[in-house]
């Protein structure tokens, strides 16, 4: 921590902010944020505040991470595809990217000419580590002429093999766009059930190539927790990702994206939510809906959780070699087609 100016009296202004923010949130699955808690994080928030003015830095977070990320430093939050649409528009020199590597890289891609770096330095995801670029290249050799789709769940590399690349909230509508009867998906074999589902559902049915990974926070719901749920808690509303198995989404009143849930949660006139997704989604809907009750079988993401305020301030003032985002130029080029092609096609 370095050197602060803030007085005693500075701090306890800073810890009541914090507080205001976060006074209905969990900290864990029982217990709360509490004055105190806020009192410790307040030198951080007031420090990285502070530097990221005098260093031209925005700070953009994912809603999985913490809570004092999130409302204590946080310019923007959002989930994956709001994250790259704020990245794009940064016109500040630096990029604090608060979530999991693939996000900063994509960051990366679409304006370069920032210096991108991520608290939580080389954090994984077991989507995006799950395939290799010259495995879906393999994969479109198998299938040729066959359309490609990757989530954005993937690396760089996955990205630049693809035709273009969607998220949760666009992937039902690109898939929709794409031609002929076939479609390869990856990296998530759970999302590419839900989505063959789904298009069907649609009447625009067509069968998708996928490969084997998946989400190791969404794949662990069971339909079980689902009717737990509903027979705890009666008029419960049940959302979940659609990184989850299809068995489990078949029995959720919603199904979408982070920002489709949290939309979902604000404009709905139900009292209890059953949360089938990651803990710092349920803590941004507490933090936004104190007046709302969230129940949350379980579900946290270890990568996310690796950012800090500690980290942020590192990667702020002095980071490290991991903390600084960069991309082969190659890869970068053709990655940045597959994100583009996204944004026009989710128009
Ligand atoms: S929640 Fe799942 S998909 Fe998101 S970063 Fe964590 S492991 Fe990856």
């Amino acid at each position: 921590m370095p050197e602060t100016l803030e007085t005693q009296a500075q701090l306890m202004q800073e810890a009541n902010r914090l507080y205001g923010c976060l006074r209905s949130v969990s900290k864990t699955k029982i217990t709360k944020w509490t004055l105190e808690d806020c009192l410790q994080a307040a030198p951080y928030t007031l420090a990285i505040n502070r530097f990221k003015q005098e260093k031209n830095a925005v700070i953009l977070a994912h809603s999985y991470t913490t809570p004092d990320i999130v409302y204590g430093v946080a310019d923007f939050r959002g989930d994956s595809y709001e994250l790259a649409l704020k990245a794009q528009q940064v016109s500040a020199d630096i990029i604090i990217f608060a979530g999991v590597w693939f996000m900063a890289e994509t960051a990366k891609i679409i304006n370069p000419s920032k210096q991108v770096r991520i608290p939580a330095g080389k954090a994984g995801c077991s989507l995006a580590d799950s395939i290799t670029g010259s495995e879906v290249q393999k994969i479109r050799e198998d299938h040729p002429g066959v359309p490609a789709l990757c989530y954005i769940n993937s690396t760089a590399e996955v990205k630049a093999q693809c035709d273009a690349c969607v998220t949760s909230s666009n992937v039902f509508d690109i898939a929709q766009k794409m031609p002929g009867q076939e479609l390869i998906f990856v990296p998530d074999m759970l999302m590419a059930q839900n989505l063959e589902a789904e298009l069907k559902r649609r009447g625009t049915p067509k069968k998708i190539i996928a490969s084997g990974g998946s989400c190791c926070v969404h794949d662990k719901y069971r339909p079980e927790q689902v009717e737990k749920l509903r027979a705890d808690y009666p008029g419960i509303r049940v959302v979940a990702h659609p990184e989850c198995p299809i068995e489990v989404c078949s029995l959720c009143d919603y199904v979408g994206s982070t920002k489709g849930m949290a939309s979902y949660i604000a404009s709905s006139k139900d009292h209890t939510f059953g949360m089938l997704t990651e803990f710092g989604l349920v803590n941004r809907m507490e933090a936004e809906h104190p007046d709302k009750q969230f129940v949350w079988p379980f579900g946290i993401c270890s990568y996310m959780k690796k950012n800090s305020l500690i980290n942020v301030l590192e990667a702020l003032l002095d980071p490290r070699a991991d903390q600084i985002v960069s991309v082969d130029e190659m890869v970068a080029a053709a990655a940045k087609k597959s994100i583009e092609r996204m944004f026009e096609l989710a128009k």
